[in-house]
């Protein structure tokens, strides 16, 4: 236990809607993407009026925008340390280069995550 650990970046994980962790992949991470880039497209196209009311655009653009915001609310990017107070594992859903305080599940003391380091905060 130290002032200070360094936890470890996973690139390709999420929590899903329930809590849980799991483990993606690039591809999958890319599909997504396709996936928001085609929703932004569509939320666009769904503003003119022909394609809004065309019997087949309309609910294939609807089906395209829900994928979109199903796509976006999966957020990738989980880091994994050790609590410096308490040194227990830690799992933070952040970005590499993210800044987030939170509260140690288990000791519940407030803890830093910045520059890659877990500090007390
Ligand atoms: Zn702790």
């Amino acid at each position: 236990m130290g002032e200070a650990s360094r936890p470890r970046f996973h690139a390709w994980e999420y929590f899903d809607l329930d809590g849980y962790l799991r483990a993606s992949n690039p591809v999958a991470a890319a599909v997504l993407r396709v996936a928001k880039a085609l929703g932004f497209l569509a939320s666009a196209a769904m503003t003119l009026p022909a394609a809004l009311f065309h019997p087949i655009l309309a609910p294939l653009g609807l089906a395209v925008i829900g994928l979109a915001l199903w796509a976006d609310a999966r957020r990738y990017g989980v880091w994994h340390g050790d609590c410096p107070r308490c040194g227990q594992e830690v799992w933070i859903a952040a970005k590499r280069h993210g800044t987030k305080a939170f509260a140690c599940h288990i000791c519940r003391d407030r803890l830093l995550l910045k520059s890659g380091r877990l500090t007390p905060f």
